[in-house]
C-alpha cells in the first residue's frame, strides 16, 4: 500500500490533522468526564439493566459531537445506536462498537462501584471501560476534534453500535439485514477491539473466530433413583461420557466429529508472515498461567498456528448427580455438559452443529438432546487490504512503537456480518485497553493517558484513511439489501 504525500509538514501531519490533535489535547478533562458519563450508565445486556437509557445516552452523546444519531429498535432485542455524519467526502469510514457491559459481579471484589467511574492513580475503573465504552468515546471525541478543531471530518462517518455483543449478537444480523444498505458507501470498519500488549505496542487484527455453543443432555429415568437401581437401569452420566468421548482424540488433539476439518482454510503466505513476525509471548504466558507446556509441546510458529488456525471442541461445564460434599449414592436422572467450538473461516456455525447431530446419531447417541445455545460465524479480511495498514501506520505515529499485527483474534465476534455478508474490510486495533485491564473481572479498568492517546489514534486515522489510495471494494455479489 502506499500512501499520498502528505500535504505538508513533512511528518507526515499536515496542519489539518494537528489542529484536530491540539483540540483533543486542550479538551482532555471535558473527554475524560464524557467518557465518565457514560460509564455511570449501567447497561448489562444479559440482565436487561439500563439498557434502553444508555441506548438513548449514546444517541445524546452522538449528536452532541455532531452526528445524526438514531435508536433503531429490533423486535425482541436490545436495540442498535446507528450515527452518521455526511462530510461530503470523497470516502466513507463505518466503526462498529457496542454499548452493552459484562454483568460486574462478583460486586464484592470491586474496590470501587463498578458504575461510579471512579479515577484514581492515572487509571479509571468501571464495568466496560475497556470493552468498550472507552473506545466508543474515544472515537466520538477523535470526530468531534475535527468538527471542532478544523471545522469539517474528512471522511463521511457510519457508527454502528449494538448492545448485544456481550450475549452473543443474538439480533445484529437483523439490523445488518435489514438496514446493511446504509453501509452502502463504506470502504471498511473499524472493529470494536484493541488494546496494548505487556511491552505497549498496540494489537492490530482483521478476523477472528466463529462459535457454535451447545448443551448436550442425556437423560435416564423420570427421577433421581436409589443407586442400587444401576444394576437394572442406564446412567445418563455414563452414556454421556461416552458420548464425549467419540467427540476429541486426546493424543492428536484432533476434533472426531465426521467433516469437521472439511471447510478450514489454511493460512495465506502473507499471514504466515504475519505470525512469523510476531511470536507469542510464550515463557510469560506460561508463567502467568502456571502450565508447563502447552498442548502437544508446541512452540513458535506451530503454536501461533494451532491458537489462530485450528478450530477446538472444548468441554466448558459437565454436570450430573450429587456433587456436594461427602456421598450420596445415587443414580442421577439426567447429565449435562456445555460444549464451545471455535470456528475458523470458512467453517459455519449451522453446519458444524448438523454434522455434531449426524455424527453422535451415527454413533447410537441419537437420544442425546442438542440444545443450541449461540451461533456465531467466523470472519476474515484479506491480509492485504489497505485499511489495515492505516490502522497500524496511523499506530506507529501515536504510540511510537511497532505495532503487533495478527491476521486474526483466538476469540469470536460477529465480524462476519460485515466482511463476510456486507463485503467490507474490518480491522480491529483502535482501542484504549491494554494487557492488564481485567476485561469481564472485577476491577476492569483502563490508563486514563491510553484514553487519550486512543483519541489521538482515531484522529490520524480518519486522516490517513482520507489519504490512502482508493482501497479497493470487494462488495460480496448482492451483499447489500
Ligand atoms: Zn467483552
Amino acid at each position: 500500500m502506499t500512501l499520498n504525500a502528505p500535504t505538508s509538514s513533512g511528518k507526515g501531519e499536515g496542519p489539518a490533522v494537528e489542529r484536530a490533535l491540539a483540540y483533543a489535547r486542550e479538551h482532555r478533562e471535558q473527554n475524560l468526564e464524557d467518557l465518565r458519563r457514560l460509564l455511570r450508565q449501567p447497561s448489562v445486556a444479559a440482565q436487561d439493566l439500563g439498557m434502553e437509557d444508555c441506548a438513548r445516552l449514546v444517541a445524546a452523546m452522538m449528536e452532541e459531537v455532531g452526528l445524526k444519531a438514531e435508536v433503531v429498535p429490533l423486535a425482541g432485542g436490545h436495540p442498535v445506536v446507528y450515527g452518521e455524519l455526511d462530510a461530503g467526502a470523497a470516502r466513507t469510514l463505518a466503526f462498529y462498537n457496542h454499548y452493552d457491559v459484562q454483568p460486574p459481579e462478583p460486586l464484592d471484589e470491586w474496590e470501587s462501584d463498578p458504575f461510579s467511574a471512579a479515577v484514581r492513580d492515572g487509571m479509571i475503573y468501571a464495568r466496560g471501560v475497556a470493552d468498550n465504552k472507552g473506545n466508543l468515546v474515544a472515537r466520538l471525541k477523535a470526530i468531534q476534534a475535527w468538527l471542532e478543531g478544523e471545522g469539517r471530518l474528512p471522511v463521511n462517518v457510519k457508527l454502528v453500535v449494538e448492545g448485544e455483543e456481550e450475549i452473543g449478537s443474538v439480533h445484529l444480523h437483523d439490523f445488518v439485514h435489514h438496514h446493511g444498505g446504509r453501509l452502502r458507501d463504506a470502504r471498511g470498519v473499524v472493529w470494536e477491539s484493541g488494546s496494548r500488549d505487556a511491552r505497549g505496542r498496540p494489537v492490530i487484527s482483521f478476523g477472528c473466530k466463529g462459535i457454535l455453543y451447545v448443551e448436550l443432555v442425556a437423560r435416564g429415568a423420570n427421577q433421581d433413583l436409589h443407586s442400587s437401581q444401576a444394576a437394572i437401569v442406564e446412567n445418563p452420566a455414563w452414556r454421556l461420557v461416552a458420548a464425549l468421548n467419540n467427540l476429541k482424540d486426546l493424543r492428536t488433539d484432533r476434533c472426531l466429529i465426521d467433516g469437521f476439518y472439511d471447510d478450514v482454510r489454511p493460512p495465506t503466505e502473507r499471514e504466515l508472515d504475519l505470525l512469523r513476525r510476531y511470536p507469542l509471548e510464550e515463557a510469560e504466558m506460561l508463567r502467568h498461567w502456571g502450565i508447563s507446556r502447552f498442548i502437544g509441546g508446541l512452540t513458535g510458529l506451530d503454536l501461533a498456528l494451532k491458537l489462530f488456525y485450528e478450530p477446538t471442541c472444548t468441554i466448558c461445564g459437565l454436570v450430573s448427580g450429587y456433587t456436594g460434599p461427602g456421598s450420596k449414592t445415587v443414580l442421577p436422572r439426567a447429565a449435562r455438559a456445555k460444549l464451545d467450538f471455535r470456528l475458523v473461516p470458512d467453517q459455519r456455525a449451522g453446519d458444524v452443529l448438523e454434522k455434531l447431530r449426524r455424527h453422535l446419531a451415527r454413533r447410537g447417541f441419537g437420544d442425546i438432546e442438542i440444545r443450541l445455545l449461540g451461533p456465531e460465524d467466523p470472519g476474515q479480511t484479506p491480509a492485504d487490504d489497505p485499511l489495515i495498514e492505516v490502522v497500524a501506520e496511523s499506530a506507529r505515529e501515536t504510540y511510537r512503537t511497532e505495532p503487533v499485527i495478527r491476521p486474526r483474534m483466538a476469540g469470536t465476534g460477529p465480524m462476519y456480518l460485515f466482511n463476510r455478508d456486507l463485503g467490507l474490510p474490518t480491522v480491529s486495533g483502535a482501542g484504549i485497553g491494554y494487557h492488564g485491564s481485567l476485561v469481564h473481572a472485577p476491577n476492569e479498568h483502563c490508563r486514563v493517558e491510553d484514553y487519550h492517546l486512543g483519541v489521538e489514534h482515531v484522529i490520524r486515522l480518519l486522516d490517513r484513511f482520507a489519504r490512502v489510495e482508493a482501497p479497493p471494494r470487494r462488495p460480496r455479489e448482492g451483499a447489500l439489501p
